[in-house]
């Protein structure tokens, strides 16, 4: 059976962060769904469609990667795509406390779930999306944050 992973997010914009996490975890699955999640609550600085574009553009050479929006429960989409594996990215301990009640929830809701963390590397954990779009309002340059191939 295949190993496919869903990674998901609000990429609002996808960072060099999010990119490190996910080209470190290919070797692991056979799949990995990049899920941007359509949140009717928190409003989205730049609008869906653009920052699917901009995570396509990053993975374009890559097949096993596909990017999806979602809407609902995130282990509800793993059900529907048959996915195993929720892939995380952990910063500090502040992201552990917030992502060991979510993991430990998600599996009480779907036990087959496994959610899979990698420790980001050290020179990517102040990078984050709400520092990015800081940088944007404020009229900085924010292109050493996000990858090489999107043009902010
Ligand atoms: P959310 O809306 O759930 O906060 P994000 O788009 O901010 O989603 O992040 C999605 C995932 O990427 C999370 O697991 C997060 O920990 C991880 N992530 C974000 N920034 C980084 C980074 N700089 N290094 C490693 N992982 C990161």
């Amino acid at each position: 059976m295949k190993k496919i992973a869903v990674f998901p997010g609000s990429f609002d914009p996808i960072t060099k962060g999010h990119e490190s996490i996910i080209k470190r975890a290919m070797p692991l699955f056979d799949e990995i769904i990049i899920a941007v999640g359509e949140n009717s609550e928190k409003e989205s600085f730049f609008p869906i469609e653009k920052r699917m574009k901009w995570i396509k553009m990053v993975f374009a050479d890559f097949s096993s990667i596909t990017v999806t929006k979602y809407k609902g429960l995130t282990v509800d989409f793993c059900k529907k795509n048959n996915a195993k594996y929720l892939l995380r990215g952990l910063r500090t301990s502040a992201d552990f406390e917030f992502e060991r009640s979510i993991g430990q929830v998600n599996k009480k809701l779907f036990p087959e779930i496994e959610t899979i963390f990698l420790l980001t590397t050290p020179e990517l954990t102040a990078i984050n999306s709400s520092i990015v779009r800081d940088i944007i309002r404020h009229g900085g340059d924010p292109s050493q944050f996000v990858p090489d191939e999107i043009d902010l």
